[in-house]
């Protein structure tokens, strides 16, 4: 097909940048009408946080799928960026916060032990002038305490505004928001925001978990990030946990909180609460 392309002179896109442009055209035309249809189309899965002594339950992060009509199930990294780019993460990061707390309601009706949820923001939410104000009335709505939720927000994402994060950051710690930081190390900030910023965790990114245990530079940065977790009093998670080694070198560097494959892939509300009420997690 490009080689086809290649042929004319006057053509800029090939076959596949086309197919491409094709796709995501498609899908920002799909994510529209899944706004306008009240997000039926899309659906939370759980993957669960693991405390690393005694292996509970402590958490769970909610992360968003879209069953497409026609296309299936499009994982986040296929979407997000296209809602991103066409400001419709608004509307649907307003349905994954009230998701959430319908969620939670009714796990806590089922009677099981309360897990804080993690909700991930991208930073066009969290710019957004009116982001505390709507995510303080939708939990107020639904009656859910704040300290049930947890948000997560990149590096990058963070600086982008420091003068406008650090308002909104002091804004939801006033509340008694948690913020962690997600994917930890990848983003081009400076360790001087730490200090700045009023964050409770870090999540280890799994870039640097993924082959810990054969790899000393990433032994070098995880076991110095959760030193730097420590003394700063900060909660630390290592995300990416996908082997038994990894999570037994993790837990020697005093790692309190685990999250990856290796305990369980993000779960249907249902098979989360069969995995946090089997046996073995008592
Ligand atoms: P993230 O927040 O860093 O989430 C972790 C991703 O790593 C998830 O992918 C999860 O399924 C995957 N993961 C967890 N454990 C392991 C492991 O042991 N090995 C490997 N290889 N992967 C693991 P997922 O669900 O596809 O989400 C991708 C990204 O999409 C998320 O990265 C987050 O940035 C974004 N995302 C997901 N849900 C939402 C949402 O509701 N709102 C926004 N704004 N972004 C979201
Ligand atoms: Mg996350
Ligand atoms: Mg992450
Ligand atoms: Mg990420």
């Amino acid at each position: 097909q490009s080689k086809k392309a290649g042929g004319n002179r006057y053509t800029f896109f090939t076959g596949k940048m086309q197919d491409e442009f094709l796709y995501s055209v498609r899908l920002e035309n799909g994510l529209r009408q899944a706004v306008k249809d009240g997000g039926k189309e899309f659906i939370l899965y759980y993957q669960p946080v693991i405390d690393a002594d005694g292996e509970k339950i402590t958490g769970c992060e909610a992360l968003i799928r879209w069953n497409h009509p026609e296309i299936g199930l499009v994982p986040p990294n296929d979407f997000i960026k296209i809602a991103e780019e066409s400001g419709l993460i608004i509307p649907i990061g307003e349905w994954v916060i009230r998701q959430v707390c319908v969620q939670i309601k009714e796990w806590d009706a089922a009677g099981l032990d309360p897990v804080t949820v993690s909700i991930n923001i991208s930073s066009e939410q969290f710019q957004d002038a009116s982001f505390v104000g709507d995510f303080i009335s939708i939990l107020r709505e639904e009656d859910v305490p704040f300290n049930r939720i947890q948000l997560e927000m990149t590096e990058n994402g963070l600086m982008e505004d420091t003068k406008e994060t650090l308002q909104t950051l002091a804004e939801l710690k006033r509340n008694g928001i948690a913020i962690a930081i997600d994917d930890f190390g990848t983003g081009y900030s400076s360790l001087s925001y730490l200090k700045q910023f009023e964050v409770q965790t870090l999540k280890i990114d799994q870039s640097f978990t993924k082959e810990l245990t054969d790899n000393q530079g990433d032994k070098a940065i995880v076991t110095a990030t959760i030193q730097l977790a420590k003394s700063l009093g900060l909660n630390v998670v290592a995300e990416g946990v996908e082997t038994k080694e990894v999570s037994l070198y993790l837990k020697n560097l005093g790692c309190p909180h685990l999250q990856g494959f290796y305990y369980s892939k993000p779960l249907t509300p249902v098979l989360f609460e069969k995995f946090i009420t089997r046996p073995a997690a008592q």
